[in-house]
């Protein structure tokens, strides 16, 4: 099973001043700044999936500046991320940027331009999102909605005319096709249009808010008419424990943005450890954070005492790491900072009592804890928590490599037939 992050311009500074909290002076992002497959002493991730959207900006997507962009296009995809050798890149439209639009709002051909100046491994077929999930349908039991079959209609004629161009412009890249669906029967109906149509590569889409119980039975049904040479690709999926299913099934890629993004955006797991998830340590910088300047300049807070509160908790935590400090110093240190910062009332004293005495940072030996520890644990800062993001990819990629068949390399070029 291969695992491919999705870019989203995650990089972090390997010379970011944690004390002062700042960038070295004459700091140049694109320059020094590092993804996930540098920091690390092997990548965390078999490839990279980049999107158009995110790329060329649209809806909600849209992360590089109109510099990078063209530096993405001028050196191609392998050039500008710095990519190492045997690191796989997929390419895609975004289509959940356009999910409101009636139809997608780029063409095949815009979309090919795109996969062959960036110099993509594989490219997947413009596609639109169904929003919704319904197994009554495929028993009639209730009716299906004009709208998803409009979205699988225009995602197989756009798979048509994708493998068509894509024949005809002799590409280089692996085409892949894509499903969208509503059900076990109508993702089936998907694939078998797709395989006719020549795909050996489909990606399965839209399947993100779905149950793993409903993955699997749409997967299942997928089985009955796929052809063994056809393998499948989970789009947005992470859900380790499930791999073998998946595996049994020809999922045999899949990509996801959650073990990185849970280390920011989760309100428990954002720290990973084999065993299990920590809630990162809560020290918002007082002079960037919004709610906490809105207060202060209410005359809600006093700047003094938070600014106080804020260093003592910094001093705190690193003292305990340190061996310095205690292990109650530090909780205590974070809570009263956290009567200061938290607005929902919250108390965190107990979990966070309990990652600070498990301490997985000192023991994980992943390149970001050996060089950063204690700061990892800091949900404080985009250069903490996007490092964190990275420790947990990389915990990830662990897991799923122990679930991963024995042989990793060299890996065979054209998928094997499936032995049941
Ligand atoms: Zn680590």
């Amino acid at each position: 099973m291969d695992f491919y992050f999705p870019d989203s311009q995650d990089q972090v500074d390997p010379c970011f001043d944690f004390v002062n909290d700042e960038h070295r002076p004459f700091h140049v992002r694109q320059r020094d700044d590092r993804y996930a497959h540098e920091i690390h002493d092997e990548p965390p991730y078999d490839g990279i999936l980049i999107s158009k959207t995110m790329v060329d900006g649209y809806g909600t997507g849209g992360r590089y500046t109109a510099a990078q962009r063209h530096r993405l296009y001028r050196l191609g995809v392998r050039e500008f991320f710095r990519l190492p050798a045997g690191m796989k890149v997929i390419g895609d439209c975004g289509a959940f940027s356009y999910v409101a639009e009636e139809e997608p709002p780029v063409t095949v051909s815009e979309v090919i331009d795109f996969y062959e100046t960036l110099g993509v491994d594989e490219g997947i077929s413009v596609d639109h999102a169904i929003l919704g999930y319904n197994e009554a349908c495929d028993r009639n039991d209730e009716p299906t909605p004009e709208d998803w079959i409009d979205r699988q209609a225009i995602t197989l004629e756009r798979a048509a005319d994708f493998f068509a161009e894509h024949r005809e412009r002799n590409c280089s890249f692996t085409p892949m096709g894509a499903a969208q669906g509503w059900s076990p029967c109508s993702y089936a109906d998907s694939v078998q249009h797709l395989q006719e149509l020549g795909y050996r590569r489909i990606a399965l889409g839209g399947m993100v808010p779905l149950k793993s119980i409903e993955i699997i039975a749409c997967l299942a049904k997928i089985d009955e008419i796929r052809d063994p040479e056809v393998s499948l690709h989970l789009l947005g999926i992470s859900r380790p424990e499930h791999y073998a299913t998946f595996h049994k099934h020809g999922v045999r890629s899949l990509d996801s943005t959650s073990p990185f993004r849970q280390a920011f955006k989760d309100d428990k797991d954002n720290y990973y450890t084999s065993s299990r998830n920590f809630v990162a340590l809560r020290i918002p910088p007082s002079d960037s954070n919004a709610r906490l300047q809105g207060r202060i300049r209410a005359g809600k807070l006093d700047q003094a005492t938070v600014r106080a509160a804020e260093d003592e908790a910094l001093r705190a935590v690193r003292a305990y790491d340190a061996g310095t400090g205690s292990l109650l110093e530090a909780v205590d240190a974070l809570r009263a900072y956290e009567i200061l910062h938290d607005t929902k009332g919250r108390d965190r004293s107990a979990t966070y009592r309990d990652f600070l005495e498990v301490k997985p940072w000192a023991k994980c030996p992943c390149a970001i804890c050996r060089e950063w520890g204690v700061e990892v644990a800091m949900f404080r800062g985009t250069e903490r928590n996007k490092r964190r993001g990275m420790h947990n990819l990389w915990v990830f990629n662990q897991k799923l490599q122990g679930q991963k068949p024995a042989r990793r390399h060299p890996k065979p070029k054209r998928r094997q037939r499936e032995s049941a």
